[in-house]
């Protein structure tokens, strides 16, 4: 997890050609690294010619979130030519975040390459400053990501893979590898409630800003730590908040400790409604329809049941706090079998390559949707190391946090958000 760990035994033998980092080398052919007093060719958006528009390089990483961002340091410091890809900015799935959401780990677990994070108040950073630092990041040490450029195909070829992608100016582009990492996180699409109005104009699946709901009525459905804070944080920013769960009581361990006794107050209260044991079945302009649940949380009546058990709750706006799943449609592709009701990838976890050969999975991917939040950028950092040993036999400069704080937390210390 950082530059001082010991490597783990079996470190793989040297695999990878070591190419230059800029430039357009063909596969398996050495090329000249980037000396340090080389010109740095520059990228502009009028030649349109940017320096990391190789057409074959050593290596693609799917995805620039932070163990996407984190890889590509490696590699750049490895000498190993590589292109990074994302179908939308930085730290994408980072910008979805509701605004100024702190994370829950602490800044130094979610440090990454050995970059500090430093604030003024040495608490808990938000998603905000976390953009920042991911940018940072990528300008220190000079990548050159594909942004906004999605990876749609992936195809075989004699000596690795032609990857396909659709760049935001238009039409297609391919790159080939030799190896592929696939580090496309699990926060691709909502998790439906599959109920007709799902799609309608004023319901989300996303929290993004409380400010949209002031002096609305909001009904926010789920139970877990997202819906719990949503509900906090609308009521304070002055909307009419009223929670839908399907259980009795919320689980004290997938709710942030501090937020659990303020809403359970706010509900004594009755400043904040609360329906328990209800789930919705159908949703319409100005109302939603609920249902009551059985024990284990499943609806008691079929959904198309008329009964007068049914709850019909006026509401300007609905929150579906439902949780997030992977889109492994990539993995499919790539050929990479995937396991279990959560598809999870099959990976020897020495290397991180998957049962289709040169196909690595890193980060959060690796443990496909994570109904139960197993794996964090904290615990992922180990990902980028067993990569790239693998492909050069060299264990990374630097991961994680700082040298100065080399830890590795045991994982009953990591919690769940
Ligand atoms: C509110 C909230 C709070 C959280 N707090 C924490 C926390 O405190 N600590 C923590 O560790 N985690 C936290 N998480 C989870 C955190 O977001 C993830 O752990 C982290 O982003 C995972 O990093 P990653 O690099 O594995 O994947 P991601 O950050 O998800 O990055 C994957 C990237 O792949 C890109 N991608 C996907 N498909 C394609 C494609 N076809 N082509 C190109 N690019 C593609 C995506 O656009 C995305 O940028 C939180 C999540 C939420 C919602």
């Amino acid at each position: 997890m950082c530059s001082t760990m010991p490597e783990p035994p079996g470190a793989s033998p040297v695999r990878a050609v070591r190419a230059a980092t800029h430039g357009n080398p063909s596969v398996g052919e050495p090329v000249i690294t980037r000396k340090p007093e080389d010109p740095v060719i520059p990228r502009t958006h009028e030649t349109g010619s940017a320096p990391n528009q190789a057409d074959s390089v050593e290596v693609i990483i799917v995805g620039a979130g932070p163990l996407g961002i984190e890889l590509s340091v490696a590699l750049t410091q490895a000498g190993v030519s590589h292109v990074l890809f994302d179908a939308g900015q930085l730290g994408n799935s980072i910008t979805t975040w509701p605004r100024e959401t702190p994370f829950f780990s602490t800044s130094e677990r979610v440090a990454i390459s050995g970059v500090p994070i430093q604030n003024t108040h040495q608490g808990r950073i938000t998603g905000e400053d976390y953009l920042a630092y991911l940018r940072a990041v990528v300008e220190q040490f000079d990548l050159a990501p594909r942004l906004h450029e999605p990876v749609v195909q992936i195809d075989r070829d004699e000596v690795g893979f032609a990857i396909t992608t659709h760049p935001v100016t238009g039409g297609s582009l391919r790159t080939t590898c030799r190896s592929l990492v696939l580090a496309c996180g699990n926060m691709d699409r909502p998790h439906r409630v599959d109920v007709p109005g799902e799609d309608l104009p004023h319901v989300s699946h996303y929290f993004t800003d409380p400010h949209r709901y002031f002096q609305q009525r909001v009904l926010i459905v789920g139970g877990k730590n997202s819906a719990v804070e949503a509900a906090l944080r609308c009521w304070r920013a002055g909307a009419r908040v009223t929670l839908s769960y399907r259980r009795d009581t919320f689980h004290q361990r997938r709710v942030k400790a501090h937020l659990l006794p303020d809403l359970e107050t706010q509900v004594k209260l009755g400043t904040i409604g609360y329906l328990p044991r209800t789930v919705p079945v159908s949703i319409e302009a100005g109302q939603v329809t609920l249902v009551g649940t059985e024990e284990d949380g499943m609806p008691s009546v079929a959904a198309g049941d008329p009964s007068e058990h049914r709850l019909v709750h006026p509401t300007d706006f609905v929150l579906l706090c439902t949780g997030f799943e992977a889109d492994m449609g990539l993995f499919e592709q790539a050929g990479v079998t995937l396991e279990g009701p959560n598809r999870v990838p099959v990976f020897d976890p020495e290397t991180m390559e998957t049962d289709a050969p040169g196909v690595f999975v890193c980060g959060t991917a690796a443990a496909g949707t994570q109904s139960r939040y197993t794996l964090f950028i904290e615990n992922t950092h180990v990902h980028v190391g067993r990569i790239v040993r693998h492909l050069t036999g060299a264990w990374p400069e630097r991961l994680g946090t700082i040298a100065a704080r080399d830890y590795e937390p045991p994982f009953s210390h990591i919690e769940a958000n």
